[in-house]
């Protein structure tokens, strides 16, 4: 298996479609590099639709179908700005050329709805709690979950985060993604106590208007596409709790 920095070396960054239009399903692209390892090929297109595993979102997964072959990918990697494929072939041999890139939309789509549903879980936290609990880790595959740092709350205050997450999908809030100078950002009660990487400028997510959260993922228009919330468990860490979900 080749390392990734040797898959992208000399390729442009890709242009990440997802960043821009989250419900764009598939796209024509040309993939300029198909580099083959064991029965597997990583496959590079100038542009893309597959989000890759990052910031508690997990990898898409799809197909991409080129001249004469149709390869499943398992998985989209992001390297040094470029987003790599990892495929199996269907039929065919894999090349570079025009192809078709396709994700599989049902899962991206409950993404979607869980990661919107993980930004209103701050703020329905904050309600509950009083303050914003910096968010310290997430993941969004099932079982998708939330890490907050401090003390773990009662049963009851996670009924009422429950309740509260609820109130704030029924409202139909408007979910836009924008960019923000650092020293806006720095200003945010959603960002204090949470680790960002050094940007001059950051893309956030804006709810409503709540305080905007940086992030870098896919996510529903608006807060009614969630559907539902419910909390599954809560685990207390020490120092820090996780509330699993399913929405
Ligand atoms: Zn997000």
């Amino acid at each position: 298996m080749p390392p990734l920095e040797k898959v992208v070396e000399g390729v442009e960054a890709t242009l990440k479609l997802y960043l821009e239009d989250s419900y764009l399903k598939s796209t024509r692209a040309m993939v300029v590099k198909a580099v083959k390892s064991g029965g597997r090929y990583y496959l590079v297109a100038d542009r893309t639709v597959f989000h890759p595993k990052g910031g508690g979102q997990p990898s898409d997964r799809g197909a991409i179908r080129g001249s004469g072959y149709e390869a499943a990918v398992a998985r989209a990697m992001e390297c040094r700005g470029v987003v790599v494929h990892w495929c199996k072939p269907v039929s065919g041999v894999p090349c570079e050329g025009e192809a078709e890139l396709a994700i599989d939309w049902g899962f991206r789509y409950l993404l979607m709805r869980r990661h919107t549903a993980a930004h209103l879980l701050d703020y329905a936290l904050a309600e509950v709690l009083g303050e914003y609990r910096p968010a310290v880790s997430s993941w969004l595959d099932h079982p998708a979950y939330v890490e907050f740092k401090g003390p773990a709350p009662g049963s009851s205050e996670v009924r009422e985060v429950e309740e509260a997450e609820m109130r704030l999908i029924e409202e139909g809030l408007p979910v836009e993604a924008k960019h923000m100078p650092s020293e806006e950002v720095e200003r945010l009660p959603t960002v204090k106590g949470v680790r960002l990487p050094k940007l001059s400028r950051y893309r956030v997510i804006q709810i409503g208007d709540l305080p905007p959260i940086p992030c870098g993922g896919t996510h529903v228009k608006n807060t009614r596409e969630v559907g539902g919330f419910r909390v599954l468990k809560l685990e207390d860490c020490g120092g820090s709790f996780k509330l699993y979900f399913e929405v």
